[in-house]
């Protein structure tokens, strides 16, 4: 039954396909863009530099410098260089990393960004930025860093490594995982959600097996589109809020953080979401969402363990009670020893835990 609901549709222009990366100049000139500062990691510093040869007289710079979790001091030396070279706009060519950096640069200097994601974070779709400073994340959400426009191009993902695919098209799939029982749902976003799912949870097993098969990376990459916007769009929940924590406190890598987590926060809400995981099994092709997420991220060959990733072994307590402080919203109440007994079976690398 379709209950009330509230929709808003962001903002949000996409160019999507194989070769896309050529229209980067008519997208920058489009919103008025005249200078371009290309921000990228320094290990994608040549596929930027290729760019910026190619935007001609658009190219102002480029700062190959974006690391993880938007370092303020990193946004700081590149402010510096967006100065420098005189620029009036961004254009963030990687992942998530290259993309918060760009977000940050909006946020203080109020300048255009055009966004070329190379993984499946997904942070091109969201009005969301979180910032490091000290070692503490904070997370602002302003429609002022909304890309102004975000270009998909398949050709950019086939150097993702597959197991680097792997994980990063979980994380996307956690997105959607959590906004099918997300409180501020609505249908819309629901089938987006489905669809992502079930395109992502096809074409990962496929890149495994042939890394350069190009159908299957064009379907993760549109999965992977279909669960930033419901990332953009909807509030996310325990899931989140335990990665962002662990990922935060233990200085963890993102996705494969998010792989692990991931079907253990779906069996601690499964009792109180039914027809949300009834829709995640179903875009898994599987009997159960939990099991599903579980059984895919086997398969794939992921890391399984947060032992294996670099969490301590005295993390657990600390985590659980990171959890359930700052009380925010979730589909099943916040229980502290069940949510310890989460973490520790996602320490060691067990399965999720049994349905009760
Ligand atoms: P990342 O951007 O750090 O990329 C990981 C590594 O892979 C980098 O070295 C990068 O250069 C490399 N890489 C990226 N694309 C590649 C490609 N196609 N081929 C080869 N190498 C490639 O990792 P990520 O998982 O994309 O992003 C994680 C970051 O994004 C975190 O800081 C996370 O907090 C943030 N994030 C923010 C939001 C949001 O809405 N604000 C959403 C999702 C993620």
């Amino acid at each position: 039954m379709i209950g009330n609901f509230c929709f808003e549709n962001l903002p949000c222009r996409v160019v999507f396909g194989s070769g896309t990366l050529s229209a980067a100049a008519s997208e920058i000139e489009r919103f008025g863009g005249k200078r371009a500062l290309v921000l990228t990691t320094p290990r994608q510093d040549d596929k930027g530099r290729r760019l910026g040869a190619a935007l001609g007289p658009l190219f102002a710079g480029i700062f190959p410098g974006a690391v993880m979790h938007t370092p303020v001091a990193v946004t700081e030396r590149a402010l510096t260089a967006l100065k420098e070279c005189n620029a009036d706009c961004v254009v963030a060519l990687g992942g998530g990393s290259t993309t918060g950096l760009g977000k940050a640069l909006a946020l203080r200097t109020g300048v255009n960004q055009l966004c070329i994601p190379t993984t499946y974070a997904g942070s091109e779709m969201t009005p969301v930025l979180g910032e490091t400073k000290d070692g503490l994340k904070t997370t602002v959400r302003n429609i002022a860093v909304l890309p102004e426009s975000v270009i998909y191009d398949v050709d950019l993902t086939l150097s993702l490594a597959p197991h680097l695919a792997a994980t990063s098209g979980i994380n996307a799939i956690a997105h959607a995982a959590e906004a099918l029982y997300a409180r501020d749902g609505n249908p819309v976003i629901a089938l987006m959600a489905e669809e992502g799912i079930r395109a992502l949870a096809h074409a990962l097993p496929a890149i495994a097996a042939k890394p350069d098969d190009r159908e299957a990376r064009t379907e993760a990459l549109y999965g992977a589109w279909l669960c930033a916007v419901c990332l953009g769009a909807v509030g996310m929940s325990l899931h989140h809020k335990l990665c962002h924590t662990l990922g935060g406190t233990f200085d963890l890598p993102h996705a494969e953080t998010h792989t692990i987590v991931l079907p253990h926060a779906l069996a601690y809400n499964a009792p109180a979401a039914p027809e949300a995981m009834q829709r995640i099994a179903r875009a898994l092709g599987a009997g159960d969402a939990a099991w599903g997420i579980h059984d895919l991220a086997r398969r794939l060959n992921a890391k399984l363990a947060l032992r294996d990733i670099g969490m301590p072994d005295d993390g657990i307590d600390q985590a659980a009670d990171l959890a359930v402080t700052n009380a925010y919203w979730n589909p099943r109440p916040l229980e502290r020893e069940t949510i310890r007994d989460l973490i520790a079976r996602a320490f060691a690398g067990e399965p999720p835990a049994p349905a009760e």
